[in-house]
Parts: structure tokens; sequence; C-alpha cells
């Protein structure tokens, strides 16, 4: 109850946008191991023994797989959820050091690159964005989490895509020029009697393009931003921000930043705090003074931001 109390969504497009998360995750899961595989992998008299044998091995191989891919983007969300990157509980000075602006939602002092979100009604370090899919703010301390569920979810769906395209050859006797409009009109397909198999397994196979498409998407740009250093909206002010990639990967993702993309829920210990943040590296050479006005111009903007 007190979970529910905490991280249940708080508008209405939180809620509808988390639905469809919870939703199509775990139907995705069952519909992939409990009809897409034993499909693909028929075991019945039909085949001979040593068939048999290679479809049982098959079916456990794929199962393992898509357990890994399922536990991972199940730990990546909850992850993403119950790091706080808020300023909840940090103690705050009661005077704003030297670029830190005041927030006047919270009315304390917030440190650089901090954002106010209305929606979760607190300021939060190093803020990217509130994500509707799973009504959080990421920001300094989730967002490793966040890129591992992007990540961990296009593996999945592109998984999905390649099972689901194995499974209409299979069943379709080969492969024919309208199975490749199955991702775009699964429905009309069927309707038409075009591709003559189950409604289910079109529209699944739709889907997993789709979200193939969108995690895809937002890895490319997320990826790109993580390469600049940036957040979301310091990419759309376009402020410099980058430490240099080695940096940038090591203090949004943590020290064992290769290990936790194999397994989410291992520790990779960021280095900063989210409050204190060195200078950006310009790939160009700068002298001290420019350093100092592009740094002011950033909190200019930070503060008028907040
Ligand atoms: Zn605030
Ligand atoms: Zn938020």
């Amino acid at each position: 109850m007190e979970f529910w109390r905490e991280y249940r969504p708080r508008t209405s497009t939180d809620s509808l946008a988390m639905g469809i998360t919870m939703t199509a995750l775990p139907i995705g899961y069952l519909h992939a191991i409990l009809w897409v595989t034993p499909a693909l992998y028929p075991l019945d008299e039909r085949y001979s023994e040593e068939d048999l044998i290679s479809h049982q091995k098959w079916r456990i191989a794929h199962w393992l797989s898509m357990t890994y891919l399922f536990v991972s983007i199940v730990a990546d969300i909850y992850l993403v959820l119950t790091t706080d990157s808020t300023c909840k509980s940090l103690t705050l000075p009661d005077i704003p050091q030297s670029g830190w602006a005041h927030c006047p939602y919270c009315n304390h002092p917030a440190p650089p690159r901090t954002h106010h979100c209305r929606t979760c009604k607190k300021c939060v370090l190093r803020r990217d964005h509130h994500c509707f899919f799973i009504g959080r703010c990421i920001g300094y301390f989730n967002h490793k989490y966040f890129l591992l569920l992007l990540l961990h979810a296009m593996t999945a769906s592109f998984y999905g895509i390649v099972m689901s395209y194995k499974l209409l050859v299979f069943l379709n006797g080969g492969f024919s020029l309208a199975l490749l409009g199955t991702a775009v009109f699964p429905i009309l397909l069927w309707m038409l009697q075009i591709v003559p198999v189950h409604p289910i397994l079109l529209i699944a196979t739709g889907c997993a393009m789709l979200f193939t498409v969108m995690c895809g998407g937002l890895l490319a740009m997320h990826g790109w931003n993580l390469y600049n250093g940036q957040t979301y909206w310091e990419s759309q002010q376009k402020l410099p921000q980058t430490r240099g990639l080695l940096h940038n990967i090591v203090d949004l993702m943590g020290t064992r930043w290769w290990l936790i993309i194999l397994c989410p829920l291992l520790s990779s210990p960021q280095p900063g705090d989210g409050m204190h943040y060195s200078s950006y590296k310009s790939k160009k050479p700068v002298s001290t003074r420019n350093q100092d006005s592009v740094n002011n111009k950033t909190a200019r903007k930070m503060a008028k931001e907040l």
C-alpha cells in the first residue's frame, strides 16, 4: 500500500501510458513463451526423434533468453521507479551557492542542472524529462536504468520481430512479400486472407515493429545526449556540457557501466553527488574567461527555466 502511494501515477496521461507498459510487457512475454516458441518448435509425432531433441533444445534456449530479457526489463522499471533522483532526501544549504538557483515551488536552493517537475512536484537533480510510461522523472541517479530499459526493451522487441517472422514464414509455408506488410496492415492482410494466419500473431508482429522503432529512436537520441554529456533540455538549449566521452558515461552510468548492461541489479556507483559538476570540456580550446562566460550563461538559462 505504501509502495502504491509513493509510486502511483500522478496524472491521467501517466496512468494511460503506464497501463500500456504494464499490460504489453507480460502479454508480450507470455505470448512469446506460450505460443510463438512452442508453435515454432512443435513436439508431435510428425517429427523424427532427432528433430524432437533439437526442437526441445531450441525451446529451452529461447525460453531462457526471453526470461532473461523479461526479468531485466522488470528490474529496469523497478529501479527507475525506486531510485530517487529528487532533492527530497538531500540536506541543502540555506543560502544558494555560486551557480545555484532558487526553486520558487519547493522554496529551497536548487543545485546546478536541477529542474522542478510540476507533475512530480519535486526538484530533480540533473533532470532529463518526466517519463509518463513509468510515471517518474528521469534524473541523475535513475537515468542509467532508463537507458538500460530502452536497450533491453529494444532488444526484446527486435527478438520478438525475428521470432514472429520466423513463425509467420513457417505457418505460411514459405516467405512471401505480403508477410512484409504485416507490420503496417496486420488486420487488413488477415481480413483479405492474404496472410492466412491468426490475427493475434499479425498484431503482435506489428506491435514488436512499433516498439523496436520507438525504443531504437529514443535510445539513439539519449545515446547522442550521453555522448555530449547533456540532458534533453540542455540539448534543446544547445548548452555545452561534455566532460569527455568516458567521463560522461561513467558520470551517468557509474563505474561498472559495462556490467549493468548485462545485469541491472548489480551495483555501479556514480562518482558524483548530482549537485556538483566539474566545468565542461570544450572540443575547441577556450580561454578561462570564455569558459566562465559559458558557465554563467548556463546558470542564467537554468535559473530562468526554474
Ligand atoms: Zn522544486
Ligand atoms: Zn516528474
